[in-house]
C-alpha cells in the first residue's frame, strides 16, 4: 500500500520545539522575559508578541527549528518497517519557501539524517488532496484537522495523529504515537 505522511508533528515535533525557541528568543534577542501565557493558543500570544513579530522570528529561526526539531518516538522504526514490509511512503509536506531556503532540501537531509527509508518527498503543497490522489495513496497521516478532512474528500483512509490543538476533533481515527499506527495497518491492511 501507498502511505502519504505528513512532516511537522507527525515525523517531527516541530511546534514544541517553535515555543522552546520563541521562548529563547524573546530572553536572548528581544530582551524579554520569555513565555508570558503558556496557556495561549497561538505562540506569539503566548509570548506576548505583536503578529507581526511571527515573520521575524519565522526568517530568522525557522529553518533552525525545522532542522533540528526532534523526531517523534519510534517514527524511524515504524516508518523503516512499513517501507521494508513492502509499503510506499510518500512524504508530503505543507512547508513552504516563505522562510525556509529551500523546503525540499531541508525535509529530506533531515529525513537521511535519521535514516527514515521514503519513495518520494512532496513539498510547498496545496490541500494535500492532489498528492494523495496522484500517487495512490491508501493512507494518510497527519496532525492536522483540515488536511485530514481534505484528504477524506477523497475517499482516502486518514490517521490524525495528535498533537497539542487537536485533542476536540472527532471526525477522524485518532493515533497518539507510531506504534499505534502500525497496529492500526497491521489489523486493517495486512489481514
Ligand atoms: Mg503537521
Amino acid at each position: 500500500m501507498v502511505i502519504g505522511i505528513d512532516m511537522d508533528d507527525t515525523i517531527c515535533s516541530t511546534n514544541e520545539f517553535i515555543i522552546k525557541e520563541a521562548d529563547r528568543y524573546d530572553k536572548e534577542v528581544l530582551g524579554g522575559s520569555g513565555i508570558k501565557d503558556i496557556n495561549a493558543y497561538e505562540f506569539t500570544e503566548m509570548m506576548g508578541w505583536p503578529k507581526e513579530m511571527k515573520g521575524k522570528f519565522f526568517a530568522d529561526r525557522l529553518e533552525y527549528i525545522m532542522d533540528h526539531a526532534e523526531i517523534k518516538e519510534d517514527a524511524v522504526d515504524v516508518i523503516n518497517k512499513l517501507h521494508d514490509e513492502g509499503n510506499k511512503i510518500i512524504i508530503i509536506s505543507f512547508r513552504k519557501d516563505k522562510y525556509l531556503k529551500d523546503p525540499y532540501k531541508l525535509t529530506i537531509d533531515y529525513l537521511n539524517r535519521y535514516g527514515i527509508k521514503y519513495d518520494k518527498v512532496f513539498v510547498n503543497t496545496g490541500t494535500k488532496a492532489d498528492e494523495c490522489r496522484e500517487n495512490n495513496v491508501t493512507l494518510f497521516i497527519d496532525d492536522k484537522e483540515s488536511h485530514c478532512e481534505d484528504v477524506l474528500n477523497e475517499g482516502i483512509d486518514v490517521l490524525l495523529f495528535t498533537n497539542a490543538y487537536n485533542h476536540d476533533e472527532k471526525r477522524f481515527n485518532r493515533v497518539d504515537n507510531w506504534n499505534q499506527i502500525y497496529d492500526y495497518i497491521k489489523e486493517k491492511y495486512y489481514g
